[in-house]
């Protein structure tokens, strides 16, 4: 059982480890206001979507185990078949290089990382503690979204700012959609199947980061300390000048946190385009003439292409280019735009191939010396795999 627990949501896959396939998955909503159950069997059963009350975490994880074990919609027959529980969670600072098995010291470090992901990290512990409470006995694995990032070098993570802030505060870069980039890069050194495979992965939906990677492990990532650094996104800005902030803040007279919103809610392709952060909605206004639209997606692709630069030169070149998550899997237009220009790296994209949704395609030109693949990510099934192994060592 994989399970994505956010502050008042919590999202679950059930996977059949045997053959990797998906059994169920779902969602529980609204949790500590009222609730509300999507759960959806992959076995031919009926979709079961209705209110529940969900006060805590708690009876959301007992209300999908429910579920689960149901004659009408359930998917194995009893709780004895859930074998471990594979937990995303955010920020596991310095401590986790890698995925581990939840014990007391664990449970401790994710706490300590409050601070870093204060938005996510409690969530994700109270996910953790409701499925100890209704499923006692069952192994619990966290898997954290920084681990990723975790064998940057000291020039890639350290910020050029006082030392003391690193060592004192933990200030450094660390990365996030790790687990995506740890699924796809590995995929993509499988189809390269060499060792040294190069690897700059673009992990490209609402929130968007790219990573350098050779042999799976991680050079250098675009978002830092925080999920805010790197790319223009959805509605984050990605990398500005700080003392932009100052101009503003003294300007209009905002506080820090009020700065951080605008930062966080108001800006990137929204900020731009003033149309949304929905790349459809932009590709749609954009053909229908809005200058704006077009500028947010001009400046999006522009930023990715110098990360692809700046990688292949971290990196000493590259091998193979991919593309990942909703705009990155289904974005024909997008991954075109971004690739023209990156000629003088032997990138060549194929119009024809490129046209693909959502599958995993070789996209690559017949002259392009670096291959081009679009790989669909799947962040559950890497948990449930980091899961497994685990649990079975
Ligand atoms: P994610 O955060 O990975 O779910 O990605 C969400 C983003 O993917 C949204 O901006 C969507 O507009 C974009 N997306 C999904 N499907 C398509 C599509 N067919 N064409 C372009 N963008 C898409």
């Amino acid at each position: 059982l994989v399970i994505n627990a956010g502050s008042s949501s919590l999202k679950y896959q059930l996977i059949d480890m045997e053959n990797e396939s998906l059994l169920a998955k779902g969602l529980c909503e609204r949790i500590g206001i009222d609730g509300r159950l999507t759960h959806k069997p992959q076995n031919g059963k009926p979709v079961y979507e209705a209110d529940v009350p969900f006060p805590t975490h708690k009876e959301a994880i007992e209300a999908v185990l429910e579920k689960l074990t149901s004659k009408e919609y359930g998917v194995v027959e009893t709780m004895a078949e859930i074998g471990a529980v594979g937990h995303r969670v955010l920020h596991g600072g310095i401590e986790f290089t890698e995925s581990c098995v939840v014990d007391d010291a664990c449970e401790a470090a994710i706490k300590k990382c409050f601070p870093l992901g204060p938005l996510h990290n409690p969530a994700n512990l109270m996910g953790i503690k409701a499925c100890q409470a209704a499923m006692p006995g069952v192994p619990q694995v966290a898997v954290f979204d920084t681990s990723f990032g975790m064998s940057m070098t000291p020039e890639a993570y350290i910020y050029a700012i006082p030392y003391e802030y690193y060592e004192n505060d933990s200030i450094r870069r660390y990365g996030f959609h790790g687990t995506s980039h740890r699924f796809v890069s590995a995929r993509a050194c499988e189809i390269m199947g060499k060792k040294g495979t190069r690897v700059i992965n673009c992990h490209l939906g609402n929130g968007s980061s790219v990573s350098a990677s050779i042999d799976g492990k991680c050079v250098d990532t675009s978002m830092g300390l925080t999920p805010l650094e790197g790319l223009p996104m959805g509605t984050r800005s990605g990398n500005l000048d700080p003392a932009i902030l100052q101009f503003i803040m003294n300007k209009y007279g905002y506080t820090a946190d009020e700065m951080l919103n605008i930062l966080n809610k108001k800006s990137g392709v929204l900020g731009i385009s003033g149309v949304g952060s929905d790349f459809r909605d932009l590709e749609k206004a954009a053909k229908e003439g809005n200058e704006r639209a077009q500028l947010a997606l001009d400046k999006f692709a522009y930023e990715v292409r110098k990360y692809i630069g700046s990688y292949a030169a971290a990196m000493g070149g590259v091998d193979i280019i991919t593309f990942t998550a909703g705009v990155g899997e289904n974005g024909p237009d997008m991954r075109e735009s971004i690739c023209e220009g990156l000629g003088f790296l032997g990138v060549h994209v194929d119009h024809e191939k490129n046209q693909v949704r959502g599958k995993e395609t070789d996209i690559s030109a017949a002259d392009s010396t670096v291959k081009v693949y679009v790989i669909p990510t799947n962040e559950e099934l890497m948990i449930a795999r980091d899961t497994l192994a685990l649990v079975t060592k």
